[in-house]
């Protein structure tokens, strides 16, 4: 499938085309960009198939150079195009996923543009010429907020009053295409799953920002309401105590509107040195500029902290990877960072970072022989994931709603034979109490206690048969009880989960895998064909009814030959939507949310 892609920033418009194949394998055929735009000119540059072509041309701003885009494909033999995909900054609290530009929802993002003021109008702009000019294909939209959706209330939320909370007053973070494309690339080159490793993706370009991703979704990223928190950019400040508005304003009479300008436009590396670019500042710092050298030390340490933090965020870290401009070209900014983290395990190979070499897509690890934390390099490749993710929308299977049953855990625990013995005495075996409806599983009649440093829960399940690992499962409400922060895992992911207390009739063990279980739809293959999911695929689900209706964002299908088409949710989850026996679920398609009309 062939994919025209969009990304169009505040003064550039960038283009890619790329033919997309099963599971995702791309070819990109032509590679385009304006920028520079100024009275009646702006500069191009044009490459496929080995051949570049570059120069000025009389386009005056975005509009008029995206209009010329059929053309030059034209001229490049480039046709075909099955869809065009836009990059769009902000999608706010629930794009999700990709969503296709119709009327509706350009009227909807437009709505979100108090929110990124010098990103979403520019790539708006670009949807709608590219609307006109190709009115009969797909347009869609993919999100820099999306892979953030993830990010739980703690990461999400600012401790400010309620009424601004209201207003929509959060944390979103961006770059999110960026970090969602250099973690699986990450994951590719470690040949690991993504659903395995802890990440911190470094994307340091003209913006920056650092991203944990752990297990496979974004935890947080340095970005928060707005592209200006967290890390020194080339014209953004990054951190800076929001008491300096104040302070601004009372002692140099600047207005709001003064102050949010310097810190978007004449901050960051510009603001420290007079230079947004980073080869400047490097050389400048190099022949002995004092403010260059300072402008280097910040920049490299708040990456490092941040590192730190979300290596401490996410109990640990498998890989460091680094993108953008900076990340992939300075080899020395790289060293800085990475200089003084043998404390966690990450060593940096000096010949293997001065000799970063990434043409073919590559990404090369850089880190010492017995560095527990890899350190890899790679290109960032936004409009590569865009296409990916557009090709991947458009080839979706209808699905037909279907309804699922809906199964409510209690909190329960699946014991180690190890555990068993332990616990209930050597040679001691479960009971069966009753069957469930997972083919195979059971209740067991016996009991265990649960203790925390908060309080204990008592007569908790056991569910066989034994596994491997024992697998506590407790609802987030439980998790206060105990007084201990519980993280939500898929069952079976337990690297890094607490630990807790289990007591039984012959002894107790302290044990981790305490976790706070995912929603998740069990479905074998004839039910998920015929209800259009896939293995490993994250649906939302609407359920209940009435007034207490809820929608369950991010559930998991998990597909397994004998698998009863049931969803579980945890107690919590239940009531909040108000759920009983007999309820049952429907897999819902986020654009229904886009358009609730059509
Ligand atoms: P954008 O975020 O606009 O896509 P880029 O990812 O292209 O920006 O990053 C631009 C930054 O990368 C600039 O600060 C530039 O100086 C820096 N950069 C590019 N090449 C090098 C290099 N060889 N050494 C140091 N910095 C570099």
């Amino acid at each position: 499938m062939r994919i025209l892609v969009f990304n169009a920033g505040s003064s550039s418009l960038k283009l890619g085309v790329f033919d997309i194949g099963a599971g995702g394998a791309a070819v990109q055929r032509f590679k385009g960009g304006y920028e520079r735009f100024r009275a009646g000119l702006c500069t191009y540059r044009f490459e496929a198939e080995g051949r570049v072509e570059a120069g000025e041309v009389a386009h005056d701003d975005l509009a008029a150079a995206t209009a010329a885009v059929p053309g030059v494909l034209a001229d490049w033999g480039v046709d075909g195009i099955a869809a065009v995909g836009h990059r769009v900054v902000h999608g706010g609290p629930e794009i999700g996923a990709p969503v296709v530009l119709d009327d509706a929802a350009l009227a909807r993002l437009e709505g979100l543009t108090p929110l990124a003021p010098l990103h979403n109008p520019a790539n708006l702009e670009a949807v709608r010429v590219a609307r006109r000019v190709w009115p009969e294909l797909p347009q869609i939209g993919v999100f820099d907020t999306a892979f953030h959706l993830t990010n739980p209330a703690r990461v999400t939320t600012y401790a400010v009053p309620k009424a601004w909370r209201d207003a929509g007053l959060r944390r979103f973070g961006f770059h999110g295409t960026s970090h969602h494309y250099v973690a699986q690339r990450a994951a590719e080159a470690l040949d690991r799953p993504l659903g395995d490793l802890r990440i911190i993706s470094v994307h340091l370009g003209n913006g920056a920002s650092v991203c944990a991703v752990n297990l496979g979704a974004s935890l947080e990223s340095s970005m928060g309401l707005t592209p200006l928190e967290g890390l020194v950019m080339g014209t953004r400040s990054g951190d800076v105590d929001p008491g300096a508005f104040g302070y601004l304003h009372r002692q140099l009479g600047l207005t709001i509107e003064e102050i949010e300008h310097a810190l978007y436009h004449d901050s960051g590396l510009k603001g420290l040195t007079g230079s947004a670019d980073m080869r400047d500042v490097e050389d400048r710092a190099g022949a002995g500029d004092a403010e260059a050298q300072l402008a280097i030390n910040l920049y490299a340490y708040r990456a490092r902290k941040y590192i730190g933090a979300y290596a401490a965020a996410m109990g640990g870290v498998d890989a460091v990877v680094f993108t953008g401009g900076i990340g992939e070209n300075s080899a020395s900014m790289r060293r800085r960072i990475c200089d003084g983290l043998d404390f966690m395990g990450l060593r940096l190979d000096h010949d293997r970072n001065m000799g970063v070499d990434l043409a073919g897509r590559a990404a090369p690890q850089i880190q010492a022989y017995g560095s527990r934390v890899a350190v890899i390099v790679t290109e960032t490749a936004e409009q590569l994931q865009i296409a990916r993710e557009v090709a991947a929308h458009l080839a979706r299977p209808v699905q037909a709603p279907r309804p699922i049953p809906v199964a409510v855990s209690g909190r329960h625990v699946h014991l180690s034979a190890e555990s068993l013995a332990a616990l209930f005495g050597a040679g001691a075996e479960l009971t069966i109490a009753h069957p469930l409806r997972q083919p195979g599983n059971w209740a067991a009649a016996e009991r265990v206690t649960l203790v925390g440093p908060k309080g204990r829960l008592e007569h908790v399940a056991i569910l066989g048969p034994l596994r491997k690992r024992t697998q506590i499962e407790v609802s987030r409400t439980d998790s206060f009880a105990l007084g201990i922060d519980v993280p939500v895992r898929d069952s079976g992911q337990l690297e890094g989960t607490p630990v807790i207390r289990i007591l039984g009739p012959a002894g107790q063990i302290d044990t981790d895998g305490l976790i706070v279980a995912a929603r998740h739809i069990h479905t074998n293959p004839t039910d998920a064909a015929a209800m259009g999911l896939t293995d490993g695929e994250l649906v939302d689900v609407r359920v209940g009814s009435g007034d207490r209706a809820l929608t369950f964002a991010r559930t998991l299908v998990r597909v397994q030959p004998t698998g009863f088409t049931e969803m579980h949710i945890d107690t919590d989850e239940a009531n909040a939507a108000g759920i009983g026996p007999g309820c049952e679920g429907e897999v819902v398609d986020l654009e229904a949310h886009l358009h609730p009309e059509s």
